[in-house]
């Protein structure tokens, strides 16, 4: 099926610059040299790092509300479970495609090397426009892409999650069709469920508030404060709104934001408590918000700011527009916000970029309490899991630092060296089996 844009994705592709046309895989593939050449990586290892472990491809028939079948294109790919059972979120969106969830599986290795998670990565996705889908075609379709990975999924093999146009109720009918097919309730072959169903305390608002403390680490080390800086957030759905939310409440003035109806611009800072509540009022859309006016994605991205978080899509960030950049602090609450191209314009612009696999983090680190409490059927505190997803976070920060310091690089680099040589060094005490 040939890309069609929609209202989807169509603010942040266009008329904003024009994308690098450089595929996502490509992208982590070059990140990933780099790091593998400081770790002088033999070609093997190499070798073996770079190549997802499964890509699945499915058809995914539905019968429609008029009673017509539709087939949708389904993929799941596992990059790699060296470290412990693969995990990564499902996309529903109308331009999915295998290299881009290659790419994304890819990362979650990375991410949850950096965070210390004992999982390898995956990722998937249907190709949809889930706006243009009922509920309960929603529904069946989310059935049968399951169905269609029973052998796939599992709470230790691969623990899908919530990525794009996905939530808790699709994460709750994927529990359900794989627990149907068990024979038994297995809460934990997925996270971001709602709670009631054993999801956790705080998954929800966890990616945000990853951003957020990674965010604050990045400003102390400049000696900003928070409460005398300006920020600037891309995307206002959960890893956004919740971002702009807690920089807000440290006093952050946070003078513009968008979503997919357009972008919103108020130099003396958006109240966001009450964009939220516009938002949650108006469909969770921000169209028709008044107190702002109105900015193209181009423009929002070049803003004058402390902090700029891309928190919407892929490539948003690129060769194009990279030298207008005029952030101190770019803090990736999406995946691939930024090109590799445009990584050594930032860099030669002293701008910080605190890397995804960093950034936004937050998310699985939660999806691990998640899976943990799950398998012990013992519940957390909201506080608890805050502190803890704190923690972690905060000490992968001040990880990285040290190593991007000791090796006289990015924090994006300094991501992949640790993350690669973690992978490969387990990898290495695992063998090949043979
Ligand atoms: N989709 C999220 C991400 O890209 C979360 C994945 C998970 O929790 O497994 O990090």
């Amino acid at each position: 099926m040939a890309h069609q844009p929609s209202i989807l994705t169509s603010f942040y592709k266009e008329p904003g610059p024009k994308l690098d046309q450089e595929s996502p895989f490509d992208s982590m593939m070059e990140r990933f040299r780099f790091a593998a050449d400081i770790l002088q990586l033999d070609e093997g290892m190499f070798q073996y790092l770079a190549s997802p472990v499964k890509q699945v491809i499915v058809s995914v028939p539905i019968v429609m509300d008029d009673g017509k079948i539709k087939v949708f294109e389904g993929f799941r790919v596992i990059h790699d479970n060296v470290l412990g059972p693969s995990k990564g979120g499902v996309r529903f969106a109308p331009d999915v495609h295998l290299d881009e969830v290659k790419a994304l599986a890819a990362w979650m290795t990375w991410k949850c090397a950096v965070v210390n998670v004992p999982f390898g990565g995956a990722k998937g996705g249907i190709r949809c426009n889930p706006k243009e889908l009922s509920k309960g075609e929603l529904e069946r379709l989310t059935r049968r892409y399951t169905a269609n990975l029973l052998e796939v999924f599992g709470p230790d093999r691969d623990i899908p999650a919530p990525d794009m146009n996905t939530d808790e109720q699709v994460m709750a009918w994927i529990m359900d069709t794989y627990s149907m097919n068990s024979l038994r309730t297995e809460t934990a072959v997925v996270t971001g469920k709602p709670i009631i169903l054993g999801g956790s305390q705080g998954r929800k608002e966890a990616t945000g508030r990853g951003v957020v403390t990674v965010t604050l680490a990045a400003l102390s080390k400049m000696g900003l404060m928070p409460n005398k800086t300006t920020v600037v957030v891309q995307g206002f759905g959960n890893v956004g709104s919740v971002s702009a939310q807690l920089m807000y409440e440290q006093g952050a003035k946070v003078i513009a934001i968008s979503d997919i109806s357009g972008g919103y611009y108020n130099a003396n800072g958006i109240d966001i408590p009450e964009a939220i509540k516009f938002m949650n009022d108006n469909n969770r859309s921000l169209e028709g918000y008044s107190n702002a006016d109105p900015i193209s994605n181009e423009d929002l991205l070049q803003l004058s700011c402390d902090v700029l978080i891309p928190a919407a899509k892929e490539d948003q960030i690129n060769r194009h527009n990279a030298h207008k950049i005029d952030a101190k602090i770019v803090s990736e609450g999406a995946n691939g916000p930024v090109t590799a191209n445009a990584d050594s314009i930032l860099e030669d612009n002293g701008v910080m970029v605190i890397p995804d696999i960093l950034a936004n983090a937050g998310g699985v680190t939660v999806s691990y309490f998640e899976w943990v409490q799950d398998r012990q059927g013992y519940f957390w505190t909201e506080e608890r899991v805050n502190r803890r997803l704190n923690r972690m976070m905060r000490s992968a920060f001040d990880n990285l630092y040290g190593v991007a310091e000791k090796h006289n690089i990015t924090l994006r680099q300094a991501a992949y060296v640790y993350a690669i040589d973690r992978v490969a060094e387990t990898l290495k005490l695992r063998g090949i089996y043979a």
